[in-house]
């Protein structure tokens, strides 16, 4: 953020000069090697966050039928946004309840599979790999908008992972990004250009070809793509996804250990193969109130440990993103210690 007003900083210059391109250029280069990519695969990237790239995904990539696994509010979201299109058959549904996972199979009339990496509203989080026996040419969708940068993930046997940089990317909203296999830039092509009508903004091979000049198709927010550029250049000099993968783990056992050793916490999560490094979700004995412990937190500055609305439950939610200090963590659990054991 000092960045930003440093002299040079490329602040209220045009988006369409080459100090802003190069950023952008940084980034799809920086992800590049971040994730390891296959040489054929692209990032690309647009405004509007995940939430657009799911319409996107709507139109520009799903040809009649989606399978979506669904286990919390994200996961649901992407699956209604592919019910509600009108020119799709409704989606095969794999849904699990909250805390639990459920990936979808191989479904016979299906060409696109989606499910989330990390499901933020639960801390659940989701393998990235080809489900079995499903045809090769359907498309594997993964929405990673809070795992990206912070849990390992293989792209090569998947056609997009898709996220908004402003969780466990520190960056700020209103962007995403998606790292796509060519089978995905090639379905976008034939779908963008069949007899079906796709609004600009929601036409994925319009947004790769601005991408490749390392454009997006209408005027991003600069802030977002220098703090992104920042934070992607950060993980690489600590020694990229490996480095950021353990440190989330370290961090998030912290948490975890905290809850199973307290009598008045447990970690929501129930498999511990299914807790997430990212997203840490903790449930409160029942004669705590939680909503009351985290305004308390609150008053003292500690932010954001609310869980999530609509999952109501009497909990506790804490990100613990690769570039949270597991000091911080530790801070925290002291006190939260202070807060439990002086209750009003
Ligand atoms: C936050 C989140 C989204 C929505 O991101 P926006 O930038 O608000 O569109 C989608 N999916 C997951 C998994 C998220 O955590």
């Amino acid at each position: 953020m000092a960045s930003l007003s440093e002299p040079g900083s490329v602040m209220g210059t045009s988006h369409r000069q080459p100090p802003v391109r190069h950023v952008v250029a940084a980034i799809r280069e920086e992800l590049t090697e971040l994730y390891n990519l296959p040489t054929d695969y692209e990032v690309a990237l647009g405004n509007g966050g995940a939430t657009l790239f799911w319409d996107m995904a709507t139109v520009s990539l799903v040809e009649k039928r989606a399978a979506t696994g669904v286990y919390g509010e994200f996961t649901r979201k992407f699956s209604s946004a592919l019910q509600r299109a009108p020119f799709l058959a409704d989606p095969a549904v794999f849904q699990a309840e909250p805390g639990k996972l459920a990936l979808p199979k191989a479904v016979s009339d299906v060409d696109t599979y989606a499910w989330a990496h990390n499901e933020t509203s639960t801390g659940v989080v989701a393998p990235v790999r080809r489900p079995n026996d499903i045809d090769d040419n359907s498309l594997v969708l993964v929405d990673a908008t809070s795992a990206a940068g912070g849990v390992a993930a293989d792209m090569s046997t998947i056609d997009a992972y898709y996220f908004s940089p402003q969780k466990n990317l520190s960056s700020d909203g209103g962007l995403w990004l998606a790292i796509l296999s060519p089978a995905a830039i090639e379905r976008s092509n034939r779908v963008t250009s069949s007899a079906r009508w796709v609004p600009q903004m929601l036409d994925l091979s319009l947004a790769v070809t601005n991408s490749r000049a390392d454009q997006t198709l209408n005027t991003p927010a600069l802030a977002t793509l220098v703090m992104l550029e920042a934070q992607c250049r950060w993980l690489l000099d600590q020694g990229g996804m490996a480095w950021a993968a353990s440190r989330t783990a370290s961090t998030s056992g912290i948490l975890y250990r905290w809850a199973e050793d307290n009598p008045l916490t447990t970690p929501f999560v129930a498999d511990p193969a299914l807790r997430s490094p990212v997203v840490v979700t903790i449930d409160i004995d029942e004669s705590v109130d939680a909503a009351r412990l985290c305004a308390r937190a609150r008053d003292n500055g500690i932010l954001d440990i609310e869980p999530y609305r609509k999952l109501g439950r009497n909990q506790i939610r804490i990100a613990t993103f690769s570039s949270i200090e597991p000091s911080d963590v530790e801070a925290l659990t002291a006190c939260l210690d202070w807060l439990l054991e002086n209750r009003d």
